[in-house]
């Protein structure tokens, strides 16, 4: 497209902004041939849920990256999923801004250990995360576990260790949850979305 001079500064006066674009040295012809790509084209799409609250709201993550075998996706724009049937596409401030938390150098992505009296966190695998807390949840449920109270009442109880489960998690996933904290006896039960 051939744009004169006079046309040129007659678009600019509709809405582009002249001084800036002159300013950088485009000339005119150069600045209206140049058309901005849709960011979205050749991203992949994966279906979520939000982690932050109870509302559950679910989310499309677009990731860029070629599925080959050892190349690995980015996501670089998360959405409201417009089918999503509790948020109907929309997302609160906290989650439209999921996407510096994936990338966050804070994020913590595997799980660490830090002995009695360390000063240093150390990483450790799942399994031997698993063991630990395995081995920790027995030992003090066997030392602590309250069957009857003085009265000779059965209460079944265990009052010194707590569980705090995902807020983001399906119907099934909590139901099943709940069932399992609950037979152990443990009462201080709650999600992190009140944390
Ligand atoms: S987008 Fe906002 S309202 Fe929805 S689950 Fe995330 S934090 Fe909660």
């Amino acid at each position: 497209m051939q744009v004169t001079r006079r046309q040129f500064f007659k678009y600019c006066a509709a809405g582009l902004g002249t001084s800036s674009v002159a300013a950088l040295g485009f000339s005119p012809v150069d600045a209206l041939a140049e058309v901005r790509a849709f960011k979205l084209i050749g991203s992949s799409e994966a279906r979520n849920t939000c982690p932050y609250c109870s509302v559950s709201c679910g989310l499309i993550m677009h990731s860029m990256g070629d599925k080959a075998k050892n190349a690995e996706l980015s996501i670089f724009h998360i959405e409201g999923d417009p089918d999503h049937p509790v948020n109907r596409g929309t997302l609160c401030p906290k989650g439209a801004a999921l996407v510096d938390f994936i990338h966050s150098p804070n994020r913590l992505k595997y799980p660490e250990y830090r002995a009695p009296g360390s000063s240093e966190w150390k990483r450790i695998t799942w399994d031997e995360a698993f063991a630990k807390v395995a081995r920790l949840v027995k030992d003090d449920r066997d030392k602590n576990f309250i069957a009857k109270n003085a009265a000779g009442a059965t209460v079944n109880r265990w009052l010194t260790t707590g569980f705090l489960a995902a807020s983001a998690s399906s119907n099934e996933t909590g139901w099943i949850t709940h069932k399992v904290v609950r037979s152990t006896g443990i009462l201080a039960f709650d999600n992190q979305a009140r944390v």
